[in-house]
C-alpha cells in the first residue's frame, strides 16, 4: 500500500545529486529537515564528473603549458615544453575524486540518505528507484526534481567516443588529437578551442550563428575573437554544418557553401537538454514543456503541489550556481521562510578560456534595446600594474550605467570583463549590479594596489566625473 505524504520518510526527496540537487540537500540538511538523494551515478553530477570541474582542470593544464612556454621572458630557463595527456587526464581524475570523497562526507555529515538508482516522481510525492539491488519505493512530504542535462546532439553526427565527440567524451581523452573540428562556439566550444589551441591542437569552430559567445557583449567577444585568431583557431560563424565523411583515423566535415576540414576529431558543442525522459509519471501532473523542460513559476514550483524543480531540468541559466540558488529558493520556501527569488537576468557568468570572459547584467545591445539611455565606459587591461607584471594585458572592464537625469553616469546595469583572472575578478561588479549600485556609490570602494580589480575601480570612478589613473 503506498505511503500518504504525512506518513512520508523523508521532508524531501531530491531526484538527481548533481549541484541543483546536492545544494538543496546540503542546505536543507542545514536546516535540520531530512533529505533523500536519488542519484543513479556518483553525487556531484554534470558539474563535477562531467563539466565544470574537469574542464576547467585541462583549461588549468593549458595555463601551465602557456606559463612555461612564456618563462624565458621572465628570465627563467625552461626547456620547450610538452604535454603527457594521459598524466593531465589523471591529476584531473584525482581532483574530482577528492572533491567527490568531499562531497559525499558533507551530505552524509548533513544527515542526506543517498540511495542508489533511477529514480522517477509517481503519484502522492512517491518516487520509485530502479537500481543495481532492484526496485525501492520512497516517499517525502516535498519532492524535488534535479535530473540535469545531457549534451544535445544534431543528426548526422553520432556520437561513437573516438571520432565524434561531446564534452563527455573530451573529458575522458588520454591523449589529444592532432586536429579537431568544434560545431558551436558558445561556452563550451569557447573552452575547449581555447585549451586545445593551447595544447598545440589545430582548431577550427563551425558556429550558426554570426558570432562567437552570442550571448556575451560584443566587446567581449571580439577580444576573444581576436585572441583565437592570434592562436590559430579557424573561426567559422554563421555557417551550417552539412554532415561528415569518416576516413578511416578521422573524418571531413563538411560546412557552408562546399567548404571543408579534415580533422582527427569532432566535437559536437551545440547545447545541453534538460533530461527529463521517464522522470515524472503523466499523472503528476508536473508540466514539461515543448524542450523537455519542467515548467516552474519563479520560485521553482512545478504544477504539481510540493514537486519542485531545479538546475539544468527547468529553463534558467545552465549554470551551477544557478542550481545552487535554486535549491537554497527551494528549501526556504519548504522552511516557509521569506525567499527573494533568482534574479535570472543578473546572475554571474564565467567562461574559463583565454582570455577570460566574466560579466553580470545587461550588455551594452540589451540595455539600449530595453530603452535604456546609457552611458558606457571601456578600459583596457594595458594600464594596469599588476596585469603588466604577469605579463597578460590582453582584455578590458567594461562598464554599462543608466544615464541620470543630468547626464552623469548612474546606476550601474551590466558589467562586462575580459582578461586576465577576471572570472576572479567579477565579484564586486556582480554585487554592484545586483544591488543597483550607482556609479558613485561603487566608486566609493578602495580598490587594493597592485591587483587586476584597479582596473574595474578605476572605470567607475572615471565615470563619476574624475578619473584616477584613468580619464
Ligand atoms: P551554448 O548554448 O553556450 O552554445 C551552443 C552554440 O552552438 C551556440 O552558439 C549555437 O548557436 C551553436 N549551434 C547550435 N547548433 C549548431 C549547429 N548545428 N551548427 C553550428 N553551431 C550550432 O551551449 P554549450 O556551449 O553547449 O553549453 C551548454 C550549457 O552549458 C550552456 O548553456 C552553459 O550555460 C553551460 N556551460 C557553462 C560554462 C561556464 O559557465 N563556464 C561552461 C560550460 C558549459
Amino acid at each position: 500500500m503506498m505511503a500518504t505524504p504525512d506518513s512520508a520518510e523523508f521532508d524531501i526527496v531530491v531526484i538527481g545529486g548533481g549541484p541543483g540537487g546536492y545544494a538543496t540537500s546540503l542546505y536543507a540538511g542545514a536546516a535540520g529537515l531530512s533529505v533523500a538523494v536519488v542519484e543513479k551515478e556518483k553525487v556531484g553530477g554534470t558539474c563535477l564528473h562531467r563539466g565544470c570541474i574537469p574542464a576547467k582542470e585541462f583549461l588549468e593544464v593549458a595555463s601551465v603549458y602557456r606559463t612555461v612556454a612564456g618563462a624565458k621572458e621572465f628570465g627563467v630557463q625552461a626547456d620547450q615544453p610538452s604535454v603527457d595527456f594521459a598524466v593531465s587526464q589523471s591529476r584531473k581524475q584525482k581532483v574530482v575524486d577528492q572533491l567527490y570523497r568531499g562531497l559525499s562526507g558533507l551530505m552524509k555529515g548533513r544527515g542526506n540518505t543517498i540511495f542508489k538508482g533511477t529514480g522517477k516522481l509517481e503519484q502522492d510525492l512517491h518516487v520509485s528507484i530502479d537500481g543495481e539491488d532492484g526496485h525501492t519505493e520512497i516517499a517525502g512530504r516535498n519532492v524535488v526534481l534535479a535530473a540535469g542535462s545531457v549534451p544535445r546532439t544534431i543528426p548526422g553526427f553520432e556520437i561513437d567516443g573516438s571520432v565524434v565527440l561531446t564534452s563527455d567524451e573530451v573529458l575522458d581523452l588520454d591523449r589529444l588529437p592532432t586536429s579537431v573540428a568544434i560545431i558551436g562556439g558558445g561556452v563550451i566550444g569557447c573552452e575547449f578551442a581555447s585549451m586545445f589551441a593551447d595544447l598545440g591542437v589545430q582548431v577550427t569552430i563551425l558556429e550558426a550563428l554570426p558570432s562567437l559567445l552570442a550571448a556575451c557583449d560584443p566587446d567581449l567577444v571580439a577580444v576573444v575573437a581576436r585572441s583565437f585568431r592570434k592562436r590559430g583557431i579557424a573561426v567559422h560563424t554563421g555557417v551550417t554544418v552539412n554532415g561528415h565523411k569518416p576516413n578511416g583515423s578521422g573524418t571531413t566535415v563538411f560546412y557552408g557553401d562546399g567548404e571543408s576540414v579534415t580533422v582527427d576529431a569532432v566535437v559536437v558543442c551545440v547545447g545541453r537538454r534538460p533530461l527529463t525522459d521517464g522522470l515524472v509519471a503523466p499523472e503528476t501532473g508536473v508540466q514539461v514543456d515543448d524542450r523537455g523542460f519542467v515548467v516552474v513559476d519563479e520560485l521553482q514550483r512545478t504544477a504539481a503541489p510540493s514537486v519542485w524543480a531545479v538546475g539544468d531540468l527547468v529553463d534558467t541559466p545552465q549554470l551551477a550556481h544557478v542550481g545552487f540558488a535554486e535549491g537554497i529558493v527551494v528549501t526556504k520556501m519548504i522552511l516557509g521562510e521569506p525567499v527573494v527569488p533568482v534574479d535570472n537576468s543578473r546572475v554571474p557568468w564565467c567562461i574559463y578560456s583565454q582570455p577570460e570572459v566574466a560579466y553580470a547584467g545587461l550588455t551594452e545591445p540589451a540595455a539600449r534595446e530595453a530603452g535604456y539611455d546609457v552611458v558606457v565606459k571601456k578600459d583596457p587591461f594595458g594600464g594596469n600594474s599588476r596585469a603588466r607584471i604577469i605579463g597578460d594585458t590582453d582584455g578590458l572592464v567594461k562598464v554599462v550605467a543608466e544615464r541620470d537625469r543630468d547626464g552623469r553616469a548612474g546606476r550601474i546595469l551590466g558589467v562586462h570583463l575580459v582578461g586576465p583572472w577576471v572570472t576572479e575578478q567579477l565579484g564586486q561588479g556582480y554585487l554592484s549590479v545586483n544591488w543597483e549600485a550607482t556609479v558613485d556609490e561603487a566608486a566609493q570602494f578602495i580598490q587594493p594596489h597592485p591587483t587586476l580589480s584597479e582596473t574595474f575601480g578605476e572605470t567607475v570612478l572615471a565615470l563619476t566625473g574624475r578619473g584616477l589613473h584613468i580619464g
